[in-house]
Order: structure tokens, then C-alpha cells, then sequence
């Protein structure tokens, strides 16, 4: 799992070095389909119920599952969310980050810091003893505090040898509820948080690009982490 993660940090580190204004989401996906290549992995995305692409890239008020396409090119002040997963040995990395494109607006900039903050606010609770609700609460509270809205359609999960596992790992919830963490287990947390409202549409042309329902912005952050008897072992940071 360790090897996994560090593979597909390598591969958004690729697509990160490439994003700025004048770049398609196209040539982003095939930075890290040729990068995965390299590192003898697989674009776990691909084909992923029918997924067309390696990445998905999403733009702005694209939550997830942003479809790389050559007509869409990034340009000054957007915010792009790359959610990249990959298959080495067998096993499973999944990561997301959100870029800025150039200079953007100080609102946006605090969506994806806030953002990223939830994440670590999260994983204060994988611990063996501490329960999935709490890592859920603390996302969720840190995402009102801020007054943002926390997507509740999409949630993180368990990897391992498949992408998506069991458990489930929302990130809204009651503390004291939900599975106990154990040593050994491997969780993506992934909050996804709208400057707006919670509520998300489907594109129905494609199937599977998700926006905000209100057009406002959406930024994602995730890891996958291991559960230890110790701090938690993020595998998708080096
Ligand atoms: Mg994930």
C-alpha cells in the first residue's frame, strides 16, 4: 500500500507541475497515464465503471468526475480539483488536490485551505480506538465553521487491493458512531467542500461530472492513510 501511494504521488506531482493558464485537462490526463507508465503502474480510474479517462479533472464548480477533455483549458484564476489513483502490485493509491491556475481570488484561496485543513482535522481521529463519526464530525465542523457546505452524495472509503472498499468514510457524522479503527486498516479521506450549498447535480450529457447546484466553487483534498497503533501513516505523501 505504501508503494502504491508513493506511485501515485508521483503521478500528481507530474500533472501538478504542468498546470497553469493555456493547459487542457487532456494533456494534464496524459502527463499522468505516460508518468503511471513509467513507474510500471495502472491509471486506477480508467475504465473505472466505464470511466473514459486517468485522472478526472474538475473546474471550478466541478466537484468530482470532471471528464480531461482538449477543449477544456485552463486559464487565469480557475481552481482545478485533480483526483489521480493508481495500481501498482496490486494495491491501491488514491489522492486529490485542488490548484490554483495563476493568480486567483482570495475567497477561492480560502475554500482550498479550508479545505486541506479539514482533511488534517479528520485524520486527528484515525487512530486505533477512535471511531469513524468522529473523524466524520470533525470534517464537517470544520467545513460549517467556515460556513461552507460539505457534499454529502460522495464520501471517502477503505483501499486495499479494489479502489473502493469497506468502510464507507463520509465526511459528516455523529462522534462515538460508526466502525472502531484498527491497526492495519487503510482509509482515502477525501472532504469535498462547496463555498456554497451542499447539494450537487449530475451533468446529464455526460454521466459524470458533478457540480454544485448553486455554480459556486468546490475544492477536494485526500490521502490514503493508514491506520497504526501510533499517528496515522499518510502513504500518498512522501
Ligand atoms: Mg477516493
Amino acid at each position: 500500500m505504501a508503494a502504491a501511494g508513493e506511485v501515485t504521488a508521483k503521478g500528481m506531482a507530474a500533472v501538478a507541475e504542468a498546470i497553469r493558464p493555456g493547459v487542457s485537462t487532456w494533456e494534464l490526463d496524459k502527463i499522468a497515464r505516460k508518468t503511471f507508465k513509467l513507474l510500471k503502474a495502472i491509471p486506477a480510474f480508467l475504465n473505472y465503471g466505464g470511466f473514459p479517462a486517468g485522472i478526472c479533472a474538475s473546474k471550478n464548480s466541478v466537484v468530482v468526475h470532471g471528464i480531461p477533455s482538449k477543449r477544456n483549458i485552463l486559464k487565469e484564476g480557475d481552481i482545478i480539483s485533480i483526483d489521480i489513483g493508481a495500481i501498482y502490485e496490486g494495491f491501491v493509491g488514491d489522492m486529490a488536490r485542488t490548484f490554483p491556475v495563476g493568480e486567483i481570488s482570495d475567497e477561492a484561496k480560502r475554500l482550498i485551505e479550508v479545505t486541506e485543513q479539514c482533511f488534517w482535522k479528520g485524520i486527528a481521529f484515525a487512530k486505533e480506538g477512535c471511531r469513524l463519526g468522529d473523524l466524520s464530525h470533525a470534517i464537517e465542523q470544520n467545513a460549517k465553521d467556515a460556513g461552507y457546505g460539505v457534499v454529502r452524495d460522495y464520501v471517502g472509503h477503505g483501499i486495499g487491493r479494489e479502489m473502493h472498499e469497506d468502510p464507507a468514510v463520509p465526511n459528516f457524522g455523529k462522534p462515538g458512531y460508526g466502525v472502531r479503527f484498527e491497526k492495519g486498516m487503510v482509509i482515502a479521506v477525501e472532504p469535498m467542500i462547496n463555498m456554497g450549498t451542499w447539494e450537487v447535480i449530475t451533468d446529464e450529457a455526460d454521466g459524470w461530472t458533478v457540480r454544485t447546484a448553486d455554480g459556486k466553487l468546490s475544492a477536494h483534498y485526500e490521502n490514503t492513510v493508514a491506520i497504526t497503533s501510533g499517528e496515522p501513516r499518510i502513504l500518498t505523501i512522501p
